[in-house]
């Protein structure tokens, strides 16, 4: 039998099938400190780099979503925000962790000034960037987990289709079963736990409007 006999494999082409682990920066990276855009300010918060790790093991691509308004308010530049970020993704790799793609949205609908000031689909609690990276690097969001400290951050994941929206909650009490965590070690455990039992175990138990409080510390 010739190989060109064989039936073809049942594979639809181009259908998406890499998951990512979404990551907010402010306040899942680095420590919230508001505005963070010089390198002796930023400041990785404990058990980031073992999260990156235990995903990066795990098959996820590494994704950084990022609302950066402090560009359009001009209290500081584009320039000054990817300085910080190649100085970030070096200290990433010198952890042997690759972030596979940093997304930013400079804009505020209020604040913004000059050609800044706008409603962006790119702003979370808007999905742009979320959906940008599923396009540009194909992925499947419903095999996909997103973790952020705000209730912004959650809302793009859910509004994007991420499976698993994790809420880092490092003041008051977190409640595991809405799939909220103290630290990111704890974050790292879910991980390891729900990749063992096939992602069965940590589906998102949705936020409900009557406990949902927004923040109001917006960048
Ligand atoms: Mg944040």
């Amino acid at each position: 039998m010739q190989a060109s006999e064989f039936p073809a494999r049942p594979v639809t082409p181009g259908a998406p099938h890499r998951k990512a682990l979404f990551l907010d920066r402010d306040g899942v990276i680095n420590v919230e400190k508001n505005y963070v855009y010089r390198i002796e300010d930023f400041e990785f918060l404990p058990g980031i780099f073992d999260l990156c790790t235990i995903a990066k093991q795990r098959g996820f691509l590494l994704v950084v979503i990022t609302n950066q308004a402090g560009i359009g308010r001009d209290y500081y530049s584009e320039a000054d925000f990817q300085r910080l970020t190649d100085w970030m993704l070096e200290e990433f790799q010198a952890h042997d962790i690759k972030i596979d793609r940093v997304y930013h949205c400079p804009y505020h609908p209020t604040a913004g000034i000059g050609e800044y000031r706008r409603d962006s689909f790119h702003r979370k609690p808007n999905p742009g960037m979320i959906l940008s990276a599923r396009d540009e690097l194909g992925l499947d969001l419903s095999i996909s987990v997103l973790v952020g400290d705000k209730d912004t951050d959650i809302q793009a994941g859910i509004a994007a289709g991420v499976k698993n929206n994790i809420k880092l909650v490092t003041s008051g009490e977190p409640d595991p079963g809405r799939l909220e965590f103290a630290t990111l070690q704890a974050i790292g455990g879910w991980l390891v736990l729900t990749s063992t039992f096939c992602n069965r175990s940590g589906s998102q138990q949705a936020t409900s409007e009557s406990d949902t409080s927004m923040d109001k510390g917006e960048k």
